[in-house]
């Protein structure tokens, strides 16, 4: 069933695990992405990043995920990742998602309050959500690491700009990288504290378990699996074109469904989302 995002949060920030946000960018995707959510029975969110649409554009995405997700027996909210203006959140929103992301996190603060309330408010009207973010997510070929988000600016954040929920940066990297992050727990743990709100990791490729694991059980609610995805998708099919290199269309997007499925069902059970619905 279609949700939206506060629907899907609200009962993992109350009993303490997290949803996966997983961004899909095919069919194949979002069928092995589904089949692991009713297997395991979790609530999932499906996405797809601004960055994304040369090669998944957000206009055939959009129905794909929107039935996909009725047709679904467990919760399935249809999301906007890194939205990078106002016009693609509006262009979301117009095409039925349930939720969307405005990325101002590289703007000045100010000026990322002024955009994300522009966006909440349209998005309230249309009865839409939105997560925005507060501080720097790295990125794994840079070393930004060290712009954790501040606690005290993240309350006069929410308060001024409505969201329902709010990616922060703990030392969390987008991409897949070669030393595993060490993130700032106790960080977390004050900004939960002070604004009680479901909080939002993103970089959810090659954390440690242990971090995972302190992340969900600290207000973390929503975490974002991009890469991950990716690359358990190449991998069960170099496997399959080398025990079988002349494999077929069909069952190679067979192998694409079923990589998808382990994929997601693992992060499932790490983020503790299953048997919830
Ligand atoms: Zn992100």
């Amino acid at each position: 069933m279609l949700c939206t995002l506060s629907e899907i949060l609200r009962d993992a920030n109350e009993r303490h695990y997290a949803v996966g946000a997983f961004n899909c960018l095919s069919l194949e995707n979002v069928m092995g992405a589904l089949e692991a959510a009713e297997d395991l029975r979790s609530p999932i969110i499906l996405q797809v990043a601004e960055v994304q649409f040369p090669e998944a554009p957000l206009e055939l995405m959009a129905p794909l995920f929107l039935r996909a997700a009725k047709l679904s027996s467990v919760p399935v909210c249809v999301h906007l990742d890194h939205g990078q203006s106002i016009e693609t959140c509006m262009k979301a929103i117009r095409l039925g998602f349930t939720s969307v992301m405005f990325d101002g996190a590289a703007l000045p603060f100010d000026e990322n309050v002024d955009n994300t309330r522009l966006v909440t408010r349209m998005a309230k009207a249309a009865g839409v959500d939105v997560e925005a973010e507060l501080g720097r997510v790295g990125d794994s070929g840079v070393d930004t690491a060290d712009v954790f988000t501040d606690v005290e600016e993240s309350v006069r954040f929410i308060e001024a700009t409505g969201v329902d929920a709010l990616a922060i940066a703990i030392g969390n990297l987008h991409g897949h990288y070669v030393h595993t992050p060490q993130l700032n727990i106790q960080r977390l743990i004050e900004i939960h504290e002070a604004n009680r709100l479901p909080l939002v990791l993103h970089g959810g490729s090659g954390t440690s378990v242990e971090d995972f694991k302190a992340c969900i059980h600290n207000g973390i609610c929503k975490i974002n699996v991009a890469t991950a995805i990716q690359r358990g998708i190449m991998k069960a099919i170099r496997e399959r074109m080398q025990t079988e290199p002349e494999v077929g269309y069909i069952p190679l997007k067979q192998v694409m469904i079923d990589a998808s499925r382990d994929v997601v069902a693992e992060h499932i059970r790490l983020f503790e989302s299953n048997s919830r619905v």
